[in-house]
């Protein structure tokens, strides 16, 4: 049988952009406005390559090391692709994470904003950083309390740590879009625009309530095992 043609790595892209776009139209937003951020943690260069083949250039992941196996190799090919950090980060890895991504969602207490301005500033790079808030106040989940933001944020000014705007992953299984909207209420007060919010189940609820980045892996590569 010939392979149905949505199962292409590069018709899925094509379908997520349009859904987007769409999405965005619906707000009044420019598609251009959303940054699609092909998360790719447990797939291997041979997955990712036809989407990069496909011309997606912005990529995440979850975890310093498992990035450091692949993406070096896989940059030197395309080296405009830019690379996220959406995972927990230990302050330990703090200098790995600033040395291979361009970008860091999940910075959520002081002492690892402490240890990144001192990577950044040893390495002198700069990448894009959001704050990632504990939007459903869940036990087990990463994320700054939300009442610890203002404290959080006050603290990264402070130390000179440029904070583009929020992150969250909501709880699951529930409808995310009083979550999402609490995010952007929460960047807005704070003066904020950078917003990542959304996944492969509801970027597009995301995008239709201000997301800047969504994150979306599942429906870019199918399901991870
Ligand atoms: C894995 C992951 C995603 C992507 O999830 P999908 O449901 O596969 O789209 C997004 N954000 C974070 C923080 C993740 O860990």
């Amino acid at each position: 049988m010939p392979l149905i043609e949505t199962s292409t790595p590069s018709a899925q892209l094509a379908a997520v952009r349009t859904s987007i776009a769409k999405a965005a139209a619906l707000a009044g937003r420019p598609a251009e406005a959303v940054e699609l951020i092909a998360i790719s943690k447990t797939h291997d260069a041979a997955a990712i390559q036809p989407l990069i083949d496909a011309g997606q250039r912005v990529f995440g992941e979850n975890r310093v090391q498992e990035a450091e196996g692949k993406w070096p190799a896989l940059k030197e090919a395309a080296p405009d692709i830019a690379l996220h950090l959406v995972g927990q980060l230990q302050s330990n890895k703090a200098a790995q994470a600033v040395a291979l991504f361009d970008a860091i969602h999940s910075v959520d207490r002081e002492s690892l904003a402490d240890a990144l301005i001192r990577a950044i500033d040893r390495a002198g790079a700069a990448p894009t950083c959001f704050v990632q808030v504990n939007i459903g106040e869940e036990e087990q989940k990463g994320g700054c309390a939300i009442d610890t933001l203002p404290v959080l944020l006050g603290h990264c000014r402070t130390i000179g740590l440029p904070i583009a705007g929020l992150m969250c992953v909501p709880p699951l299984q529930v409808e995310a879009a009083p979550y999402f909207a609490l995010l952007a209420k929460l960047a807005r007060d704070h003066g904020l625009s950078g917003l990542s919010m959304g996944m492969s189940g509801d970027y597009e609820t995301a995008v239709m309530l201000g997301a800047t980045h969504v994150r979306v892996g599942t429906a870019l590569f199918g399901g991870r095992s």
